[in-house]
């Protein structure tokens, strides 16, 4: 399968799954109305194309991400090739799924290559009941309403 490098960030959040990348995919403005509030931005900033696109194509928090800039200084693709993982700006990750999410699949990523990772990414974020896409984080299948459950 093709690879997006863009949608491949260091931290092992990967962007492919995101619910701001859905928003901004499929210019739907209920969803950015709806994701604004979570992080205290207004729609129109709920937009991104991945944590290693340029510039302001990122968004604004991903933009400015001390492990991505950790990671970029040492020459890594990911956090997986360090031996410091899980570091002190993992530990102090201040979103509760993000940091969760990355001690699941920083060691995973370690263990199967980008690749393969990525596809199981890709996989994981399905809906049970109706094989929908999910976005990481979400509580709720958006297609059929029922509850789910994936970090
Ligand atoms: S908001 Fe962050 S996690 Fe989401 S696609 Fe952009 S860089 Fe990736
Ligand atoms: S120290 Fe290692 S694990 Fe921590 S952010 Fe930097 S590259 Fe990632
Ligand atoms: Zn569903």
């Amino acid at each position: 399968m093709e690879v997006k490098k863009e949608w491949i960030p260091p931290c092992g959040l990967y962007c492919g799954v995101c619910a701001i990348m859905y928003a901004t995919r499929d210019e739907n403005e209920k969803f950015r109305e709806r994701l604004a509030p979570v992080y205290g931005l207004s729609p129109d900033e709920i937009r991104c194309e991945g944590c290693l696109a340029e510039g302001d194509a990122v968004f604004s928090y991903c933009r400015v991400c001390p492990i991505k800039n950790c990671a970029g200084e040492k020459g890594y693709e990911g956090c997986y090739q360090c031996d410091d993982f899980p570091c002190q700006f993992i530990e102090e990750f201040p979103m509760p799924v993000g940091k969760r999410v990355m001690l699941r699949a920083v060691p995973r990523w370690r263990e199967v290559g980008t690749e393969k990772w990525v596809e199981e990414e890709e996989a994981r974020y399905r809906c049970p009941h109706c094989g929908a896409e999910l976005f990481r984080g979400a509580k709720r299948c958006r297609v059929c309403k029922e509850s789910v459950d994936v970090d």
